[in-house]
């Protein structure tokens, strides 16, 4: 091993070390803090983040750069020194001005949207969108990008993608999914959702989602189960210790089963990086998209499968309560499938969710290119949701400020949510290739196998690739919509009456 090398992994490894610490403090936040701790831990995430900051753009990682070479033989030290490039780069481009800044003015913008989306006033929220958006208008020119300023900020989630390329996939996505909306909404079987809004006790759920965690192979003694309002999956530093929440509605079981499901795919994808590699980009996750890639994968492909609930269900009967008694397997599937046009993100089905995001996409898109205004905002908005949904929103509570992200600044992460559905479904549909009784496997109770196929061909890759090139590697194909809206259509037009 090179000197330089040695010493770039050092360094890498200390600036894993702060992630990890940044990881346990927002656990800590969300999850066991008192209130009055917050003053405290605000002091302690600001230092970690800039004891990390001046790591990754110390003059010493530059000098240790310029001695290394990105096209390493070794895959292993091309990973790591190609990542540690990318990185110092975007962080020694943007002055720290700018930084701080943003920083200053999205730890503000956070309250002040809480507070114009409560007041319906979108008025008392533009001039910090406003400004927010000037400012990562800036910073997109300050990083620099080959054609698009949006893709120097998706950069950030999505390493590699371009506007260009997402572009081309979602509007092919919207092209397909429009129709099938529609073909849905007017089918002439509609699913009786009064089943899930039902009398369903917490114990029953928290034994159901612990035996459900347990079962898709999450590891109990590499992660912990807690509740919190808004469900997430963090580790601590790697695949040894990786920690899911859920919530529970007793009158409304859902969120609690596949919130579980959906962050247990988080979680079993970091239980699956290699632990030799751990701090190290090596040992990190590809992308946001291919994170939730495996999220929604085994929420909606494998948890809301029938497959997956033939030797299941009668065991979610029995823990989940009388509710379910006397339903059969056939109403609960079409039940958790319900497909319906709404309004707000977070609760959109799996067929709608994707338009959604493209909604997000193009507005983004268009923001930094300066060809939408932030006074234009609320009513682009609404007509992209009529023409795209099919419902317009009645205000914009319920419209373009229900999602905290740009009031955060985070522009250029909502496309990584679409894109997970479309890896999820690449995925599965080369899995099934590779294992053709696959679904038979599943509908055994086995779902094992599925999960060795996907620590074989993505877990264990950590950064090595890049988002599309591991699609190839793992799919024989870059990313393309065929493989979703086909695995859409198998699965929900015979519980439409469509097929
Ligand atoms: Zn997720």
């Amino acid at each position: 091993m090179s000197d330089a090398y040695a010493k770039l992994l050092d360094k890498l490894r200390d600036i894993g070390k702060l992630d990890a610490l940044d990881a346990l403090l927002e656990w800590d936040q969300d999850v066991m803090m008192p209130p009055k701790g917050i003053t405290a831990h605000a002091e302690c995430v600001a230092f970690v983040a800039s004891e990390r900051h001046k790591l990754r753009t110390s003059p010493e990682m530059g000098e240790l750069l310029e001695q290394l070479n990105d096209a390493d033989n070794d895959p292993v030290r091309a990973t790591n020194v190609r990542e540690a490039r990318r990185k110092y780069k975007r962080a020694v481009k943007v002055p720290a001005e700018l930084i701080s800044e943003i920083a200053r003015t999205a730890s503000k913008g956070r309250d002040i949207w809480a507070a114009a989306r409560k007041a319906n006033d979108y008025a008392k929220f533009s001039p910090t969108l406003g400004k927010l958006i000037k400012l990562k208008r800036e910073q997109a020119q300050a990083i620099g990008f080959k054609e698009h300023p949006y893709d120097a900020l998706m950069d950030e989630y999505e390493p590699g993608a371009t506007t260009k390329d997402v572009g081309v996939v979602f509007d092919e996505l919207r092209r397909q999914l429009v129709p099938l909306v529609r073909a849905l909404a007017d089918a002439p079987n509609q699913p009786d959702v009064s089943i899930l809004h039902r009398s369903y006790p917490r114990p029953g759920q928290e034994k159901l989602c612990r035996k459900l965690a347990e079962d898709l192979g999450f590891d109990f003694d590499a992660g912990r189960l807690d509740v919190t309002v808004h469900p997430f999956c963090t580790s601590i530093g790697g695949g040894g210790d990786v920690r899911v929440t859920t919530r529970y509605d007793e009158q409304f079981f859902p969120p609690a089963i596949f919130g579980l499901m959906h962050e247990v795919g988080h979680g079993l994808y970091e239980q699956g990086l290699e632990p030799e590699h751990v701090f190290t980009p090596m040992g990190m996750y590809c992308s946001l998209g291919i994170h939730e890639s495996q999220s929604r994968l085994w929420e909606n492909m494998v948890g809301r499968s029938k497959a997956f609930w033939q030797t299941r269900y009668a065991l979610a009967q029995e823990m989940l309560g009388a509710s379910l008694a006397g339903v059969s397997l056939d109403a609960f599937h079409a039940a958790i499938n319900h497909v319906a046009p709404s309004l707000i993100r977070v609760e959109a089905d799996e067929v709608t969710y994707g338009l959604h995001i493209i909604l997000r996409f193009e507005m983004e898109r268009d923001i930094l290119s300066g060809k939408l205004e932030v006074d234009d905002v609320p009513e682009a908005w609404n007509a992209k949701m009529t023409e795209l949904v099919g419902v317009t929103p009645p205000n914009d509570a319920q419209g373009c400020m229900q999602d905290v992200h740009w009031s955060m600044g985070a522009f250029g992460y909502f496309p990584t949510y679409a894109l997970g559905n479309l890896y999820a479904a690449q995925f599965l549909a080369a899995a099934k290739r590779d294992i053709p009784d696959l679904v038979d496997r599943i509908a055994a109770g086995d779902t094992r196998t599925l999960l060795d196929w996907l620590r074989r061909n993505v877990h264990r890759h950590g950064m090595r690739y890049q988002a599309n090139e591991l699609c190839r590697e793992a799919t024989g194909e870059s990313l393309s919509v065929a493989p979703f809206m086909q695995y859409l259509e198998t699965k929900f037009k015979p519980i439409y009456g469509l097929a």
